[in-house]
Order: C-alpha cells, then structure tokens, then sequence
C-alpha cells in the first residue's frame, strides 16, 4: 500500500483527491492537511463512510506521525514551495499539482531534491487529454510557427496566465527554435512572465469567468489556414487518473520530475 497525505484536502482538488485515492486498492490515506476546515471528518466531508481522519493543520507534524510515501499537494500558489521543502525534509515525495510556481524555482527545487535523492512530480496538468493537447502542439509547432493560446478558467483561479497554457508556449517555443512571431506588446509576452529566459515568445489570453473550469485553444496559423487544438475538462475527476498514476511512478525516482509528460510516455 502507498501511503499518502492529501494537503489542501478541504479545497476543491483536495476533496476529489481524497475520493480518487480512497477508492484506489494499492493506496492508503493516512493523513488530510488544510488551513481551512481543521477538524472536519473526512468521511462527512467526502461521503465515503469508512475514512476514519480529521483534517488538520501542521503538515510537518502530520508527516513525522502518519510516515507517508507521498504527499499530494493541491494548495495555493503562495504555500506550495514551502509545502514542497517540509517534503524534501522529511524524504517524502510530493506529488504537485498546484499552479502558480515559477520555472526558476521549479528548476532548484529538482536540483535540491536530486541531492537529497528523493522523487516526486509537479505537474500543472494532471488531465491525460491536456497532455496530449501540449504533445500535438509541439508537433504542429514544427510545421506552423505561428500560434497563439487561449485558455479559459473559472473565476477563483489565483494565477495567470495558467501553469498549462505556459508549459505548452515552452513546448512550442522549444520546437520551432528561433523563429520570432509578431508584433508583441512586452507586457503580453510570455517572456515577461518566465523572467526574460525564452528564446521566442507566445502571446497568452487569460479568461477567468463562473460557468468554466479548465479549458484551452492553441490555435496556429499558416497561409491560408488555421489549426486548432483544443481539450476541455467537463469535471475535477478528469485530473484523477493522472493523479493517481503520479503516485504510483513518482515511487522509484530519485527527483523530481516536472510534467504529467514525463511519466507517461517514460522520457
Ligand atoms: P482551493 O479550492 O482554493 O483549495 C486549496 C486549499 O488549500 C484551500 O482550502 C486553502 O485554504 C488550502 N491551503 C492554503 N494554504 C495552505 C497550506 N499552507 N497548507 C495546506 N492547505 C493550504 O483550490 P483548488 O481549486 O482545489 O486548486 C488548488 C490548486 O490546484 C490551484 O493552484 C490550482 O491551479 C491547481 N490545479 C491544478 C490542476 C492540475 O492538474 N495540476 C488541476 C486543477 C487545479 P485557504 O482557503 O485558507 O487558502
């Protein structure tokens, strides 16, 4: 059995977490952790009848009690890179999926989990139909340089534009090499967002509004033509099985890997 502490277990990913890793015959919940909701069982928070665990609010203390394997982390932009070094500090590997960490940072905290040889993942799509979204995207981007991305979100999302639609422009941008798209206005250019460190740019619109979830276009143009790629999630439960297959590759690894990609197609 895995052993696995959900952490921002009372938010909105959290609670469909805890669902997806209940139900899983080789994992086990051994801990919930918010800000929110502390002392709020488990079972009346989820509906499932049989987790016997109240959500509580020291990560760090949950882990040295309940010794997890994994800790998944759906919180907030500002706590994920603390919540990420309470991980490493403990040789628990974390299992990321909250948005919001910048490509610098993500690039140390590898580097740091690879000197203390422990694994994890961040992801900022778990969704398996996002990732093929980013695969046929920089594929196309061979052949049509031009692109542009829209991504629509629901309105209580904290960042912008969102972790997808940046890691899909750093697929692009890595596949058609120097080729410069434009006119850009600065403040739009994915440059701007990534510090400056990108060889192209691709301009990203952010929509935020109620009645959506996550949803993105990428749409190339080429004379004459458009091509269009684009994945909505109907539910949360989309980001489940991604999830829960990161728990179970993130086991034998000695870093941190970065992107659902990375495990899914064994790069
Ligand atoms: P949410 O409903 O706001 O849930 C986040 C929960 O974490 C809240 O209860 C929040 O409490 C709590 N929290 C804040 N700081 C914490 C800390 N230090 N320790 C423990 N818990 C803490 O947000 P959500 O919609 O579930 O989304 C969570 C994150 O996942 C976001 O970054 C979102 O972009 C990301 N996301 C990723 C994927 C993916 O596939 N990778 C998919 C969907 C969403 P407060 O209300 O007090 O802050």
């Amino acid at each position: 059995m895995i052993k696995v502490i959900v952490n921002g277990a009372y938010g909105r990913m959290g609670r469909e977490v805890l669902k997806a890793v209940s139900s899983a015959d080789d994992m086990e919940v051994v801990g919930a952790v918010d800000t929110q909701g502390v002392g709020t069982e488990i079972k009346y928070l989820i509906d499932t009848g049989s987790l016997d665990l109240a959500i509580e609010s020291d990560l760090a203390k949950k882990i040295v009690e309940a010794k997890p394997d994994v800790v998944i982390d759906f919180t907030v932009p500002q706590a994920v890179y603390d919540n990420i070094g309470i991980c490493l500090e403990h040789k628990v590997r974390p299992v990321v999926g909250t948005t919001g960490l910048k490509l610098g940072v993500i690039q140390e905290i590898i580097a740091r989990s690879a000197l203390l040889g422990v694994g994890g993942i961040i992801a900022p799509n778990f969704a398996l139909g996002a990732i093929l979204m980013m695969e046929f995207a920089a594929e196309a981007a061979k052949h049509f340089p031009n692109v542009e991305i829209i991504e629509l979100h629901h309105d209580q999302k904290l960042d912008a534009p969102s972790g997808t639609a940046i890691t899909t422009a750093e697929r692009i941008i890595a596949q058609r090499g120097d080729f410069v798209q434009g006119p850009f206005n600065e403040m739009e250019n994915i440059i701007a967002v990534r510090g400056g460190k990108m060889a192209g740019g691709v301009r990203i619109h952010s929509v935020r509004l109620p009645g959506l979830m996550a949803n993105q276009e990428v749409i190339f143009g080429g004379l004459g033509q458009t091509l269009t790629i684009r994945h909505d999630t109907i539910s949360r439960e989309s980001f489940m099985p991604g999830v829960l297959l990161a728990v179970r590759k993130v086991m034998p690894l000695k870093e941190i890997a970065y992107g659902l990609d990375k495990l899914l197609f064994e790069k």
